[in-house]
This record gives structure tokens, C-alpha cells and sequence, in this order.
């Protein structure tokens, strides 16, 4: 299996690419702190040199993994044996003018939430306890009161599998409920712009710490989760209810595969209790929607996504079935 080495990498990698990492620890980079290590990780602090990345690996033929926080993502066990490009705190700049918010992909939501805020804008009051950047949550359609960030988006700036930009509409992200239409293109997000209309940011910021306290009751927040890992839409709550509440009629509150645990705060929410592997966590993906099929007669599928060791990423429940 491709394995990349340090002397190999600044061979290929002739242009200005950031700062790069060899054998990087996964579980550094998701909120779940799970997973084997990456051949090569890059924290691009320019769109140049996302491109550069890009156009690098492409000449070899290197499998790419784009990841802003890692507050959705299983990785493997074994890690990835390719690249993965951080898209973080180093692209994270924010610039308002009048309603109109643009910020690096980056940026973290919360910060993004309270700068709207701080500068009497709406629209980001659901955003404010989402933990992950503001690329991320562009490419899931997040947010929460069943609300999504597209709803504001005005255009997404992004850099495609070939290294060339685009500025694509609202209308071309195609966004749908936690769905957008960059999923699955290889298409980086580099930069987004909002439309945030005028408020009283005292309003805004009841709103924000009401939303706020709620998460604080509602979920687990001492170890390490990756939030709701079961997708959960309008039909099911209107035919069989949430995703927590049939996993804990289920009785499934508390079950443990290793160190794996689902929460006994909140069903959808699988926590690491240590050192949860991967392995652990399908494991206990697979029981969960064995047990809730055999008692609800649903299929539950995952909001998570796993990573595999050659960089596919898709819903966690798939990999799930297949392997463990
Ligand atoms: C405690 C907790 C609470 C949460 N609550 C919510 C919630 O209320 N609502 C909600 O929607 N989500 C929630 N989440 C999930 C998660 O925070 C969101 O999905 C978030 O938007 C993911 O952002 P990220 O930067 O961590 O993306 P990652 O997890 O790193 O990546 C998610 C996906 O986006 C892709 N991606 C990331 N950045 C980019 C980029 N710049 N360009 C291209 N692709 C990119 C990745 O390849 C991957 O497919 C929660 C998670 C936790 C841990």
C-alpha cells in the first residue's frame, strides 16, 4: 500500500504548498480523537496554496482528504494513506460589510456566529454551538432547528479537483436538508459569503445563549463525541420520532463496545470514553441499527462520516454493515 515518505514528498512538492506534517496523528483532528495516522498533512494558509496542493497530487496520482475540524468524521483505524489537507485556523479571516458576511473556509462557526452578533446581524442564532468551520458546515447543509447554513449563503468560493476556483450561487450548491451538491466532487471550500440581515444584536444574542443552555442540558459535552450520529429529517419525526428518543426506547442507553459508549445524556450521541477505536464505534453503529430495525422496524441512517485509509468518505453506517 502507498506509503509516502518525508524525502519522496519535497521531491514532488515543488511549489508553496504550507506548512507540511509526515505520520500525523488523526485523533489530534476530530472531536471523537480516533484514528491512525496520515502519510502526509498539509494546513494550507492561502487559496494559492490550496491550488498548489492540488496540482501536486494530482501529477502523483495521491489520494486527498479535505477536513475542517473532524467534528463529523470516523476516521480508520489504520489512517489514511494519502494526504489530508486541514482547512482550519490558519484560513480563517471574516470580513463584514453591511449584510453581507464573507469568511475563509476555515473559520470557526461559533466565532463566526458571535461576530454576526457583535455587528447587529441574524441568521447565524442556530449556528452558534455548532463546533466545526464554516467549509464543513457549507458542505453538510448544518445547523440546527432543523435550519441550514444555506439558507444565508450568497455564494461559496471553491477550489476544484483540476486546482481552478469557481464561485458558485446559492442555486449551485443545491442545498437540501444536510445535503449540498459539493459533496462528492472533490471540491474545496475556501471561501463563503452570507447574507446576514439587520437585528438588534441584543436579540440575537438572547437568542444565541438560549440555544446555548439548551445544548448545555441536552447533550453530552465532557467526552469526546461527534455530535448526533444518526441523521434525523422531518419524516421520521413525523412517523417514528427522533433518532434519540427510538434508541433509547430501545432500550440502548448506556451499551458499550469497547470504549465506545452511547451516551445515557443523549441516545444519538456515541461518546469515546478513552481509547475508542473505529473499530469500537461501527461495532456499536451496527448494534444500535440492528436493534432499533428489530424493534422499530426503522433503518437509521448516519449523519457521520467515515474516512477510509485510501480517502473515501461516506455515511458511517455503510461502512458499518460492511466490515467490522
Ligand atoms: C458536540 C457536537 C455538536 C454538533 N452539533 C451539530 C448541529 O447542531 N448541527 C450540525 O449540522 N452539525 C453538528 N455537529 C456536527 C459538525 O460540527 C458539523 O457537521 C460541522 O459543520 C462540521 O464541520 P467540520 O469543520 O468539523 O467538518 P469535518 O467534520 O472536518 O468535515 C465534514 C465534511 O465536510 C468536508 N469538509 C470540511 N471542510 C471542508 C472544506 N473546507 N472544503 C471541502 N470540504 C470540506 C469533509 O471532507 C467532510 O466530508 C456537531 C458536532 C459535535 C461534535
Amino acid at each position: 500500500m502507498l506509503k509516502l515518505y518525508k524525502q519522496q514528498w519535497h521531491q514532488i512538492a515543488l511549489q508553496d504548498v504550507g506548512e507540511v506534517k509526515f505520520d500525523e496523528p488523526l485523533s489530534r483532528h476530530n472531536s471523537w480523537k480516533i484514528g491512525g495516522s496520515a502519510d502526509i498533512f498539509v494546513e494550507p494558509e492561502t487559496v494559492d496554496q490550496v491550488v498548489n496542493i492540488v496540482r501536486t497530487i494530482n501529477l502523483q496520482a495521491i489520494p486527498l482528504v479535505v477536513i475542517g475540524q473532524g467534528t463529523n468524521l470516523l476516521f480508520d483505524d489504520s489512517g489514511i494513506r494519502g494526504l489530508v489537507m486541514k482547512i482550519g485556523e490558519r484560513m480563517a479571516n471574516v470580513e463584514i460589510s453591511g449584510n453581507s458576511v464573507s469568511a475563509e473556509g476555515g473559520t470557526w462557526v461559533p466565532k463566526l456566529s458571535r461576530l454576526t452578533m457583535q455587528a447587529g446581524l441574524s441568521g447565524l442564532e442556530h449556528c452558534i454551538g455548532i463546533p466545526g468551520t464554516v467549509g464543513g458546515l457549507v458542505m453538510m447543509n448544518g445547523g440546527s432547528q432543523r435550519r441550514g447554513i444555506g439558507e444565508n449563503v450568497i455564494n461559496v468560493t471553491v477550489v476544484d479537483n483540476l486546482g481552478q476556483v469557481h464561485h458558485l450561487s446559492q442555486e449551485e450548491c443545491e442545498f437540501s436538508y444536510r445535503h449540498s451538491a459539493l459533496q462528492g466532487t472533490g471540491r474545496i471550500v475556501v471561501s463563503v459569503e452570507l447574507n446576514c440581515p439587520k437585528a438588534d444584536g441584543r436579540d440575537v444574542r438572547r437568542e444565541m445563549l438560549a440555544d446555548l443552555q439548551a445544548r448545555r442540558n441536552k447533550f453530552p459535552h465532557k467526552q469526546p463525541s461527534c455530535g448526533s450520529v444518526f441523521l434525523s429529517t422531518a419524516e421520521m419525526h413525523a412517523s417514528v420520532g427522533p433518532p434519540g428518543k427510538i434508541i433509547e426506547d430501545s432500550g440502548l442507553k448506556g451499551l458499550r463496545i469497547g470504549q465506545a459508549e452511547v451516551s445515557r445524556q443523549h441516545a444519538n450521541f456515541i461518546i469515546n470514553l478513552g481509547d475508542a477505536t473505529a473499530k469500537d464505534v461501527l461495532t456499536l453503529i451496527r448494534q444500535i441499527r440492528a436493534t432499533v430495525r428489530e424493534q422499530i422496524g426503522f433503518e437509521l441512517d448516519c449523519e457521520v462520516r467515515y474516512v477510509s485509509p485510501d480517502g473515501c468518505i461516506y455515511p458511517a453506517h455503510l461502512k458499518a454493515e460492511d466490515s467490522v
